[in-house]
């Protein structure tokens, strides 16, 4: 496929073309299609940003409809009638069931924009400067939000220090054995551990881009127990894991944590398109009016479909059961392909429709297996401090046969790159699985 005009034209920064490099020309469910009507499924989902799939049939109905009676695209942040549906919508679905009480700011369309947000709300309330964040966290690239980015990559980019932030070890960071809870407790408790007492804690409670590290209830509820008693704001960043992906719709429910703030972006559309909302508890909302600005904070388009997704898809439990019956298939069929390997180092980790087959991280085998699904039609990425953790992260609402046709591809390109390093299967070869 003739990529040149990209090449020619688009920055060096460009990165996804890279590891898929063709033209996409349709997508529909988790399909896509290439200019060659060559098909792939869909493993990436746009980094989280698809859950309920391409084209979305529901949701794309509901916006040839808002187009065709000239609903308001653009309105500032004035009030509008999708708008007032999408409020009414969260309150009904979201809010009621849960007995919550959140204040709703609409933010600059891209997660970046809510993280900054709520950065920027944390250190007012708080009148501090320094917020933690943990190792291989992952918040945006803009300057507040690329603070508390752990990755080398995006923190050399930025030119500037980057400063008031405090890392800390993430759950697992030093292995299984040990509690990074209780060295982020010693620090605080310590007047003189050097620990300037912060604003804030953000936090994912699965790392999505730092390689699919998933916080246990535990560790997520003394995380909470310790803002508390140190006055500190608790940030869970939902961005990449909320809106269902690990199966209830905000990612932290079955902690029985309240956060202070959450960060909400990439599937709250439901259909792509860019939205971002941060959720505050109402006495935390000081902001002076029109203090936080932006020209993209209303998005019209998105609210309708916003609005639909959360009518059809989180009304009532049954959703919240079919991701919890996918992350099941998805985690055997892992499971069965460490096993058959057992010289290989694999394993796996993740929560609901995110799970990770980690590999060792001195060689390449992630990146070398990613490569190769493409080329048999699956589009999938890796992620990690060394890339290699393959992620699988598939439209929540995928159809059983591609998932199974997905993790196929999977199943047989480990086994070719395994195969070529010299690694072979186990002779009981995915013996236990039934399917
Ligand atoms: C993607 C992501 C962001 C940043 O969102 P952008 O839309 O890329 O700015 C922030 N936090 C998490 C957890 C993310 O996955």
């Amino acid at each position: 496929m003739d990529l040149k005009i990209f090449d020619r034209m688009e920055s060096e920064v460009r990165g996804y073309i890279r590891s898929f490099p063709v033209i996409f020309k349709q997508a529909r469910g988790s399909i896509l299609i290439d200019e060659d009507d060559k098909q792939y499924i869909d493993f990436f989902s746009g980094a989280g940003t698809l859950n309920y799939g391409h084209n979305n049939p529901v949701f794309k109905a509901k916006v040839i409809e808002y187009l065709d009676t000239d609903g308001l695209i653009h309105g500032l942040d004035m009030a509008t009638t999708a708008k007032k549906n999408f409020l009414e919508t969260v309150d009904r679905v979201l809010f009621k069931p849960r007995g919550w009480n959140y204040t709703l700011q609409f933010t600059g369309p891209t997660g970046t924009n809510a993280v900054e947000a709520a950065l920027k709300l944390a250190r007012q309330v708080k009148g501090r400067q320094n917020v933690i964040s943990f190792t291989h966290g992952f918040h945006g690239v803009s300057g507040g939000s690329l603070a508390v980015t752990a990755n080398s990559k995006f923190r050399n980019a930025a030119g500037v220090s980057l400063a008031n932030t405090t890392f800390m070890p993430f759950d697992g960071y030093m292995g299984p054995d040990i509690n990074t809870m209780a060295y982020l407790e010693r620090m605080l408790d310590d007047p003189s551990s050097g620990l300037d007492h912060p604003a804030a804690v953000i936090v994912e409670t699965v790392q999505g881009e730092g390689g699919v590290n998933v916080a246990t209830w535990r560790w997520l509820k003394e995380l909470e127990k310790l803002c508390r008693r140190h006055d500190m704001l608790l940030i869970v960043d939902d961005i990449q894991v909320g809106c269902g992906r690990t199966g209830n719709f905000f990612s932290f429910e079955s902690a029985g944590i309240q956060p202070d703030i959450i960060t909400l972006s990439k599937s709250l559309s439901g259909f792509g398109l860019p939205m971002s909302l941060v959720l505050m508890k109402p006495e935390l909302d000081i902001w002076k009016p029109g203090a936080h600005s932006g020209t993209f904070r209303g998005n019209n388009l998105a609210f309708v479909t916003a609005a639909q997704a959360l009518d059809t898809y989180w009304s009532d439990g049954a959703f919240s059961e079919e991701i919890q019956r996918k992350e099941g298939l998805v985690r055997d069929w892992l499971e069965n392909l460490v096993h058959s390997y057992p010289m290989a180092g694999l394993s796996v980790r993740g929560r609901g429709l995110i799970q990770g087959l980690i590999t060792s991280a001195d060689d390449d085998v992630a990146a070398q297996v990613a490569k190769k699904a493409f080329g048999y039609g699956l589009v999938i990425e890796t992620s990690g401090a060394h890339d290699e953790v393959l992620k699988v992260l598939p439209a929540l609402t995928i159809e059983d046969d591609l998932l199974s046709r997905g993790l196929e591809i999977i199943e047989r390109s480990v086994a070719e790159v395994l195969a070529e390093k010299g690694v072979s299967a186990h002779v009981l070869k995915f013996g236990g699985r039934a399917r």
